[in-house]
């Protein structure tokens, strides 16, 4: 469920007309509904609780890393799972209790380790055998043992897009499933870590609760061998990637109870306390990305609604193919005819395009149109490819808006950039 419904013939986040915003900002921009964010974040905490699970929310900050958006979920008790020492400095600006925040990532430099430990984050989630002992070095020069995990990759196929699959063997993720005992004796071993417990993350966007049953049984037996070797097995961190309804018409993937009860079902009796680090599932639905039509152009076979949003502002049509509903803001009249269009944006690429022959309403030239389900891996993911400046972002509150990352200026672009002094 989300708080973006027509109301009296306009397209509305919670009670303000997005043409509102458009007016008072200009087009494009991403906007954030606080109502869903809360209702998002309570349904998969109580979830949780009704499965009987004592469990730490850990909302994956790549996913949607403004600080407005963290700090909203933080004030409902979220942790955050981060990637980056940029992502690690946002979850703590935004006012994550260091004590909640979990460093993931297969490639941290020892300067972000450094930073992990300093600021006394709950756990390391190490990704591999250097990566340990990197770890361990940079934490016992400074005379303290850092509660670590290791991620092991359990080689389950998540039966999501190849692009964001990392539980089989193949991708780079973790620790291989077969190596990891031995891993966690040579932690042990280490002056500068603590193991507590285990991470495993297969993928994103899941539709199907079995993947992940596959890999929680797998970590069962993990924890066995574990503890039979004396390790004090005491989290258990499942990651994310429950995947959201992309298409309305079509996609059905599983509810939090469901993901939930299975996580129960798997890990429930060990006396474990379950870390979850979900992205998509907290902010996709929570967002969306509204643009206005520049020109709709008959082409030789199919008609074109060229949109001043553009690949370089939403990639996942381009980068996963990945589907987006689009409406009209100005609600269609009841019964409106329907026409294939393409939407493109403008820049200099094929895969520059939002959706083939998709059936809309008809479109013209500055009509607002608003992508839906673009909270997450929306405006985290943009760049300014052909000098579009970055798009800014907005959080409705009930009545209320404010804009949360403004838009840059072209002087604020070119200001990043300096000629060396043989070319002045
Ligand atoms: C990307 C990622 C997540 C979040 O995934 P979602 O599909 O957005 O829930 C969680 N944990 C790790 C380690 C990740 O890489």
């Amino acid at each position: 469920m989300n708080h973006f419904d027509y109301v009296n013939g306009e397209l509305c986040a919670e009670d303000v007309p997005l043409s509102r915003i458009a007016a008072e900002l200009g087009t494009p921009f991403y906007c954030y509904s606080t109502a869903t964010l809360v209702r998002h974040y309570t349904v998969f905490r109580q979830a949780l609780e009704k499965a009987g699970l004592d469990a730490t929310i850990c909302f994956a900050l790549k996913a949607n890393p403004n600080i407005a958006v963290v700090r909203t979920l933080a004030g409902l008790g979220a942790g955050a799972d981060v990637v980056s020492e940029g992502e690690l400095r946002r979850a703590l600006a935004a006012g994550v209790p260091a004590g909640r925040i979990v460093f993931s990532g297969v490639g941290k430099t020892r300067r972000e380790l450094e930073l992990a430990v300093a600021k006394g984050i709950m756990q390391v989630n190490v990704e591999s055998e250097p990566e340990l002992r990197a770890l361990s070095e940079v934490a016992a020069a400074r005379g303290v043992r850092m509660p670590i995990s290791l991620r092991v990759n359990p080689d389950v196929d998540a039966g999501t897009h190849a692009k964001i699959t990392t539980g089989k063997k193949e991708n780079k993720f973790g620790i291989e499933w077969t190596r990891a005992h031995e891993v966690y004796r040579i932690a042990r071993e280490l002056p500068g870590v603590e193991v507590v417990g285990i991470a495993c993350h297969i993928g994103s966007q899941l539709t199907d609760v079995e993947p992940f049953r596959q890999a929680f049984s797998r970590v069962r037996d993990l924890v066995a061998i574990l503890r039979a070797d004396g390790f004090d097995i005491r989290r258990l961190d499942l990651g994310g990637g429950l995947g959201v309804p992309y298409d309305a018409a079509t996609d059905l993937p599983p509810h939090p109870d469901d993901y939930a009860a299975a996580i129960a079902g798997s890990l429930g009796d060990l006396g474990c306390r379950i870390v979850l680090e979900p992205g998509r599932l907290l902010v996709g639905n929570a967002g969306v990305l509204v643009s206005r039509v520049v020109y709709v152009k008959e082409g030789a076979t199919r008609s074109f609604a060229i949109v001043d949003a553009a690949m370089n502002d939403l990639m996942r049509p381009a980068l996963y193919d990945a589907h987006h509903d689009i409406q009209p803001v100005a609600e269609p009249a009841a019964g409106a005819p329907r026409a294939e269009i393409d939407v493109v944006g403008p820049v200099c690429e094929t895969g520059d395009t939002f959706a083939r022959q998709r059936p809309l309403p008809p479109l013209a030239a500055g009509d607002l149109v608003a992508f839906r389900t673009a909270g997450a891996y929306g405006a985290a993911m943009s760049s300014t490819y052909n000098s579009r400046l970055l798009v800014p972002e907005v959080l409705v509150n009930g009545h209320g808006f404010a804009v949360v990352r403004a838009r840059p200026t072209y002087e604020d672009m070119l200001a990043l950039e300096a000629l060396p002094d043989w070319l002045e």
